[in-house]
């Protein structure tokens, strides 16, 4: 006892605390209160994924994606900072920034001629605000887009009021909002899930897509959620597709649409419209 207690006065982190929880607790401290204020500070931008129809291969969708630049550390990835963000409540803010630029520029697509549809990343947090639903709808309704050209992308989460998230969610789909559940798959009870959630679109999660090797076995789990998205009645669009023989087996399988590096990377609004004109066969 005496040599334990010694020990832990000697080095007191190391008893009490594995070093790396520490490291990520004060890095999660630092980048909280950097993000306080940086929406403020416009150090965020919103860059554009176009989603392609695989039959096709127009350019019918983009996923808005946030960007973050820090005037010291640069370039923040959004897998780094969304869910510290989440936590400290921030996300509640920079989401509906978010959520105004991406029906602005669905609306300057359509103004421009191009009918896409924006799809937009909605924080489990967010979605535990009641009033969300009339917030969404105001946004659209100001700038004249209708609310079928937006989609809402959702992740399954094991900290929400299901209850509030429901309802929120059936408000937005009754006005005519899309709904889809993203990285489909990978959460921790996505059937359920899926029973429980008004839901029109599954997006297949790019760890399935990144399986597919021209075998049976490397299809498995993507074929079964493309499966269940047509029993259902649902529009899948499968994630991080990165070469031509994932496109055409995921085209082969089922999937309607798709996304990932092979047909572009997140790009500025321009690009997008730019790849949406020219109407190009991206899929041979
Ligand atoms: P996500 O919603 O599943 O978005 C897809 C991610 O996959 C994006 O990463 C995108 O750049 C990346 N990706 C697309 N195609 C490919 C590909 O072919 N290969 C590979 N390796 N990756 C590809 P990003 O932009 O870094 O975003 C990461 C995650 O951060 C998003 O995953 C989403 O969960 C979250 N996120 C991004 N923006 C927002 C936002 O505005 N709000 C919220 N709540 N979350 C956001
Ligand atoms: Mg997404
Ligand atoms: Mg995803
Ligand atoms: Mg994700």
């Amino acid at each position: 006892i005496a040599m334990s207690h010694a020990a832990r006065s000697a080095t007191p982190t190391f008893a009490i605390h594995e070093p790396s929880m520490n490291d990520r607790r004060a890095l999660d401290a630092a980048l909280a209160e950097a993000l306080e204020g940086a929406l403020q500070r416009d150090e965020f931008t919103v860059v554009y994924q176009p989603i392609v129809d695989l039959a096709s291969g127009r350019v019918v969708a983009a996923e808005a994606l946030l960007r973050w630049q820090h005037p010291l550390h640069g370039a923040v990835s959004p897998a780094t900072f969304i869910p510290v963000a989440e936590r400290s409540g921030e996300i509640v803010g920079i989401g509906r920034w978010v959520l105004e630029q991406a029906v602005r520029q669905v609306a300057a697509w359509r103004e421009a001629g191009a009918d896409l549809t924006v799809t937009v990343n909605v924080s489990p947090r967010q979605l535990q605000e009641p009033q969300l639903a009339r917030d969404v709808l105001a946004v659209l309704e100001r700038a004249g887009v209708p609310p079928r050209s937006l989609v809402v992308e959702v992740t399954e989460s094991a900290m929400v009021d299901e209850a509030v998230e429901i309802a929120v969610l059936r408000r937005l789909r009754s006005a005519g909002v899309k709904i889809a559940i993203d990285d489909f798959g990978t959460g921790y009870s996505s059937l359920q899930y899926l029973t429980r959630l008004p839901v029109d679109v599954l997006k297949v999660d790019r760890g399935f897509v990144a399986r597919l090797d021209g075998t049976a076995e490397g299809a498995a789990i993507a074929e079964a959620v493309i499966r269940l998205a047509q029993i259902l009645r649902l529009t899948t669009v499968a994630e991080g597709i990165e070469t031509e023989q994932q496109a055409v087996e995921l085209r082969a399988l089922g999937s309607e649409r798709g996304q990932g590096y092979l047909f572009s990377r997140p790009v500025a609004p321009e690009q997008v419209f730019a790849l949406a004109a020219r109407r190009q066969d991206l899929v041979a």
